[in-house]
């Protein structure tokens, strides 16, 4: 899209990559989403967490923004089972009818709507059992739409069922990294032993930018490193 001057820098925060929009976060739906996206596959529109549930609304409002059509949402993407990522799920599935896709050792929670693992009890608020229906059940899941591949890997620790995706486009890799920071809760079902194995993968990838769950964008392959890395060491 084509972004004027007199446009606002929320306007300019929204748009991560060509095709790639930052929908959902704190300053963008409300404040206790973790942040969502909508990428741009031409005839369809993919999800990647939909934010805690009350903002589905202005979710949806922010995707036509855009200029996108959010009929054509055909796959979300959850990177995670908790609340404040799946949270808008069920609206989007209702409405919209696109499919949800989740890691198997995530999947069970979101269906049976489990108020621990989801974390729906510590945000105080409930989720409705909510099926998964498309189960990624290997270390690496590559999806297809259209032209674009989206890659789902799967990086336990945070959660036992985390998934990190990435895509490439114009020769840039952007990684949906989600809750790399954390925390780890035994209630989560947490392992940072786990976690430190999944941080190494990301690294590998060697991602242009990174759009973390909580705490911003990183633009740079150097950014995205040291932001990792910091991690990495706050847990050594
Ligand atoms: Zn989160
Ligand atoms: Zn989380």
């Amino acid at each position: 899209m084509e972004i004027k001057e007199s446009e606002s820098v929320i306007t300019d925060e929204r748009i991560i990559f060509d095709g790639i929009y930052l929908i959902g976060g704190p300053n963008i739906s409300r404040s206790e989403d973790a942040t969502a996206f909508v990428v741009d596959c031409g005839d369809e529109l993919v999800m990647i967490d939909s934010g805690a549930g009350r903002s589905v609304e202005i979710m949806e409002k922010n995707i036509r923004g855009l200029g996108l059509d959010p009929q054509k949402i055909s796959t979300l993407i959850l990177t995670h089972c908790h609340i404040d990522h799946i949270g808008g799920a069920p609206y989007f599935k209702k409405h919209f009818h696109c499919k949800l896709a989740a890691h198997e050792l995530d999947a069970e929670a979101i269906a049976t709507s489990d108020p621990a693992l989801t974390a729906a009890s510590f945000y105080g608020t409930s989720f409705p059992p909510t099926a998964v229906d498309v189960i990624l059940k290997s270390e690496l899941v590559t999806l297809t739409f259209g032209n674009q591949e989206i890659h789902c890997l799967h990086i336990p620790g945070h959660t036992p069922g985390s998934v990190a995706s990435y895509l490439d486009r114009k020769g840039k890799r952007i990684l949906f990294g989600q809750d790399i920071h954390g925390p780890f809760l035994k209630s989560f079902g947490s392992d940072v032993g786990q976690w430190k194995i999944s941080m190494e993968k990301l690294l590998a990838l060697k991602a242009d930018i990174l759009c973390e769950g909580h705490f911003g964008i990183f633009r740079t392959p150097k950014k995205v490193e040291a932001y990792i890395k910091r991690y990495l060491e706050e847990y050594s």
